[in-house]
């Protein structure tokens, strides 16, 4: 047993290292930490041994237009989201990425204009948007597109419109603002459409859909995203884009992306032998639902208690999947802080040792704050804890 375990676990990293009730807490990033609980406890359901001489040719499918993708992963991938339906796969092609992130760049590049000639393409998303669309679009300064605001004030017939829907800050149910024009073309960014955030309440089926375990399980660190393509030229302009920035994507981390997503699947259509010994494999959905209703109805009695913070009234909508009604419940918090004397949220819970992300950085005002609901269970108390202090005046001293 003991030389098994020193074959799989190699000592890694744990992240962010352990709090204290005094400690910096830090809920800038999403680092969907909260779900290491869940996979501790599924014994051997999601755990991959990959021999040495596994996974060493740079190809996986030479007859899938993303050549790099493992034919495990594109199974897994179709199978989860029609155990969901949280969005369409029949007539998709399926496409991997380091991270959906490296999608949102293929997708950039292959929804610009062609021509040498032409002008850098306007990306829009209404604001408050993903602080990194405009900074991922941005940083290499591309003569292809350029990042020009905010949706809902563009005026324009070329563009390329980002739809966050549930959205990253603030939790609301997007669709595309601008009508559609020839020149106009959308992404959408369906991270956090899965059960544990919101009702599923209809089977997406947008021309791009960009998905990521970072989120759907919480297996950032892998780096597995995917794009759901309608169209077969887009969906080869894109796998250009990663081929000519990484030439593929990790085989070990698309392997194990495909046994984590194989182990949800399992959850809720065991398979036949688990269903011929009774056995049932543990069910995410229903762990990462029951954890954000816990965690938000905290946080709405810690923000009312505190007096001065508000948050996104609650909404809720009939779940195909669960087929329940469900309230959303958002993997971050967008708090706003009503104090008059304090302008900038970011800098004022600073200063109580909670690193939080400014308004500001989302196009929007800085009372504003974007906090992570996903951190792990430590973290999150000690925050609710400071956060319903502040009232008594006890949080004002540091
Ligand atoms: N889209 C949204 C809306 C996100 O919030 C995130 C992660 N914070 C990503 C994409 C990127 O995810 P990945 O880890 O797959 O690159």
């Amino acid at each position: 047993a003991a030389r098994r375990e020193d074959r799989t676990t190699m000592a890694p990293s744990t992240g962010k290292p352990a709090v204290t009730p005094d400690s910096v807490i830090n809920l800038d990033h999403g680092d969907p930490t909260m779900f290491e609980a869940f996979w501790r406890e599924t014994g051997d359901a999601a755990e991959l041994v990959i021999p040495g001489w596994q996974t060493m040719s740079y190809f996986s499918d030479v007859t899938n237009i993303c050549w790099f993708l493992e034919p495990e992963l594109d199974q897994q991938v179709r199978r989860l989201h029609r155990t969901v339906g949280n969005a369409a796969v029949d007539g998709y092609h399926v496409l991997v990425g380091t991270g959906s992130t490296q999608l949102f760049m293929a997708a950039l590049y292959a929804l610009s204009p062609a021509a040498a000639s032409a002008e850098p393409i306007s990306v829009v998303s209404t604001a408050p948007y993903y602080s990194s669309y405009p900074a991922v679009t941005d940083f290499l300064r591309s003569g292809l597109f350029r990042w020009a605001g905010d949706a809902s004030s563009f005026e324009g017939d070329d563009y390329i419109e980002l739809v966050c829907s549930p959205n990253n800050p603030d939790g609301t149910i997007r669709e595309a603002v601008l009508a559609s024009k020839p020149g106009g073309k959308t992404v959408h960014d369906l991270a956090y459409y899965w059960p544990q955030y919101t009702a599923i309440t209809k089977k997406a089926d947008h021309d791009i859909m960009l998905f990521t375990v970072s989120k759907s399980t919480g297996h950032a660190g892998t780096r597995i995203g995917w794009a759901l393509v309608k169209d077969r030229a887009i969906a080869e302009k894109m796998t250009k884009f990663v081929e000519l920035n990484t030439i593929g994507v990790s085989k070990d981390s698309q392997l194990r992306a495909a046994k984590v997503l194989a182990a949800v699947s399992d959850g809720y259509e065991p398979s036949e032998a688990d269903a011929r010994v009774g056995a049932r494999a543990p069910r995410l959905f229903d762990f990462g639902r029951r954890k954000m209703v816990e965690r938000w109805s905290m946080l709405r009695a810690a923000a009312a208690a505190s007096g001065i913070f508000t948050l996104p009234e609650e909404t809720s909508g009939f779940c195909n999947f669960t087929n329940e009604t469900a309230a959303t419940n958002p993997a971050f918090a967008w708090l706003r802080c009503d104090r008059e004397d304090v302008d900038d949220c970011a800098s004022f819970l600073r200063g109580h040792k909670i690193l939080t992300r400014s308004g500001a950085q989302f196009g929007a005002d800085p009372r504003y704050v974007r906090v992570s609901m996903l951190d792990r269970d430590d973290a999150f108390d000690i925050f609710v804890r400071r956060l319903s202090s502040f009232k008594s005046g006890e949080g004002e001293a540091d």
